[in-house]
């Protein structure tokens, strides 16, 4: 046994409160190394003449990666009080592994040995907002969604997808547009919209803020905006607003006083500058988003700026009554601020949700304090290698995700912000060249998997564009021009998500088998089990799963027969 690879804290993804009264133990070892473990736990202070009472529970083999065996376990301390340790065995040797060390056999003259989760207080446990786990997202770019006031439209908009998306072209989409195809969204199924940037800012993707709390008059006014959230709310579908604190725009107020009055400018304090004159080129001598002379990164440590991005903050919601924020460059902004931000936010909504976009090791600020989720970027990039570059098989996905869903508690991944393309990336379509076979393994993987799914404006419609501006484009409102097979590929896969709440994250997640570019993995509760098959190659597999008696299939073709190249089988336990 390489005990050197034997690993657990009482913290973090390793020991948590699931809920109030449960918490989860996690323990890695050598992949293949242990046949058994078995948690060996007791309350602290339950002793008896024949000393410490203790219990025994087998932990189950939760996932394996590339590296390590992951063993999970759930236990519901009866006084919230827990002291642990684990016992490993493999055939012919066995060890027990504390908080002091490695010993033969368990100590138990003393608790002072084990590993200490001291009490399960309800303030500490990290919680979601319950309507999350359940929401799929639809992001929509205001600018290129649709266009319903030409009244409002920017003096050098053109007419709309009449010429490819630059950099620096508007085409007048707006709310109204929104509202119109309000229907489109329903008829999807969709139950969210992320809107990238709203406020009044210059370019036509609205990341340089000029007014946070102004509605930018391309899009409409707040009126229009308020009867957008109602419209949308009538409909079942929350809103998330992004919210761009990390760093203003250029032609922000308190910025432009700062060029104008350097030194003597009263928000000289409002960003980080470092020096008198201030100058742009070749690089800025001011803290910037990157080194983006246009983003000029807000000193979130100041009293007066941390008051009115936290005024920002609850104005939207308690005025406008959105459900939730995106945080762009979340994790350049200090912890302190992002701790102030969600009194305020969930002050404001109890219920509102706060996802971060961070895209690696996203731990410190996932603990309950901070953040409900960050946006899922290793999903997005497994996924990709694994259906549409073909870069990792399927237990290359199988590995990395077991991976990724290890580095997080269970109720962190429940409400994971997952998605394949944004309007930072390329189209799916594009990741695809073009193959929509693979475009809809992709859909039924993200729709299927553990977290909460969001659907870039015009991929359900197989809209095609490389990397910003391409991935841009106007929205095509011509059905004719529409792909209406992948449309109603992806509404049944939200219509199976709604109707089986297992897939929609009141299930476990466990990969089945992964052999060469077949994936089987079942999604399951005490209530109900589902198995999805997907061949993810160009070749047909014979028999890529002897389903048991007793299932029935949901959706896709019979895996215990050919099932086609990227076939794929959704099968429900009777
Ligand atoms: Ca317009």
């Amino acid at each position: 046994m390489l005990k050197e690879a034997i690993y657990h804290r009482p913290g973090n993804n390793y020991a948590y409160a699931y809920d109030e009264k449960t918490l989860h133990i996690r323990l890695r070892t050598k992949k293949g190394d242990a046949d058994q473990v078995t948690l060996i736990y007791g309350d602290p202070y339950d002793w008896t003449e024949e000393g410490w009472q203790t219990s025994s529970s087998l932990m189950t083999l939760s996932g394996t990666d590339e590296w390590f065996d992951y063993y999970h376990i759930e236990i519901q301390p009866p006084f919230r009080r827990l002291r642990y340790g684990f016992k490993i065995s493999n055939g012919d040797e066995t060890v027990v592994y504390t908080e002091k060390g490695f010993y033969e056999e368990a100590p138990l003259d003393d608790t002072a040995y084990y590993f200490c989760f001291p009490f399960l207080n309800a303030i500490d446990v990290f919680r979601a907002p319950c309507w999350v786990k359940d929401t799929v997202w639809y992001q929509i770019f205001p600018e290129r969604f649709a266009n319903g006031d030409q009244s409002n439209d920017p003096e050098d908009a053109v007419p709309w997808g009449s010429e490819e998306p630059k950099p620096d072209n508007f085409f007048g989409g707006d709310f109204q547009g929104v509202i119109d195809h309000i229907d489109h969204l329903v008829k999807l199924g969709i139950s969210g919209i992320y809107f990238t940037p709203i406020f009044k800012a210059k370019s036509n993707h609205k990341y340089d803020t000029i007014d946070y709390l102004e509605i930018d008059p391309q899009f409409g006014d707040k009126e229009t905006f308020k009867k957008l959230v109602q419209v949308c709310h009538e409909n079942g579908i929350k809103v998330m607003l992004d919210a761009v604190f990390n760093h203003s725009g250029y032609y922000f107020e308190p910025f432009q006083d700062v060029l104008k009055n350097e030194d003597n400018s009263r928000y000289k304090n409002w960003f980080h500058l470092r020096e008198f004159p201030i100058v742009t080129e070749p690089r800025p001598n001011y803290d910037t988003f990157a080194f983006e002379k246009t983003m000029p990164k807000l000193n979130t440590e100041n009293p007066e700026v941390l008051e009115y991005l936290l005024k920002v903050a609850s104005y939207w919601i308690k005025e406008f009554d959105i459900d939730g924020w995106r945080l762009d460059v979340a994790n350049e902004v200090d912890h302190s601020f992002w701790r102030a931000f969600r009194k305020v936010v969930k002050n404001a909504k109890p219920e509102a949700y706060i996802l971060g976009e961070i895209w690696h090791d996203s731990i410190k600020w996932l603990q309950g304090d901070q953040f409900d989720a960050v946006m899922n970027y290793p999903f997005t990039n497994a996924a990709l290698d694994f259906v549409a570059k073909e870069t990792i098989d399927a237990k290359g996905f199988s590995e990395k995700m077991t991976a990724v869903m290890q580095m997080y508690p269970e109720n962190v991944n429940e409400v994971a912000f997952n998605l394949l393309g944004s309007h930072d990336t390329k189209r799916v379509l594009n990741f695809c060249d073009g193959n929509k076979d693979k475009m809809k393994l992709l859909f039924l993987l993200m729709l299927s998997f553990k977290g909460t799914p969001c659907i870039y404006y015009g991929d359900e419609i197989g809209m095609a564009g490389e990397i910003d501006p391409g991935c841009r484009e106007c929205m095509e409102w011509d059905e004719e021009k529409q792909d209406l097979d992948l449309f109603h590929h992806i509404q049944t896969l939200l219509t199976l998500r709604k109707e089986h709440r297992v897939l929609a994250n009141e299930g476990s997640l466990s990969f089945i088998s992964a052999k060469g570019r077949t994936l089987v993995y079942e999604r399951s509760s005490y209530e109900e089990s589902i198995m999805i098959v997907l061949n993810a190659g160009d070749e047909s597999v014979e028999n890529a799963y002897v389903i048991a008696e007793g299932y029935e299939l949901l959706f896709g073709n019979d895996a215990s027969g050919v099932l086609p190249p990227y076939g794929f089988s959704m099968y429900r336990k009777k």
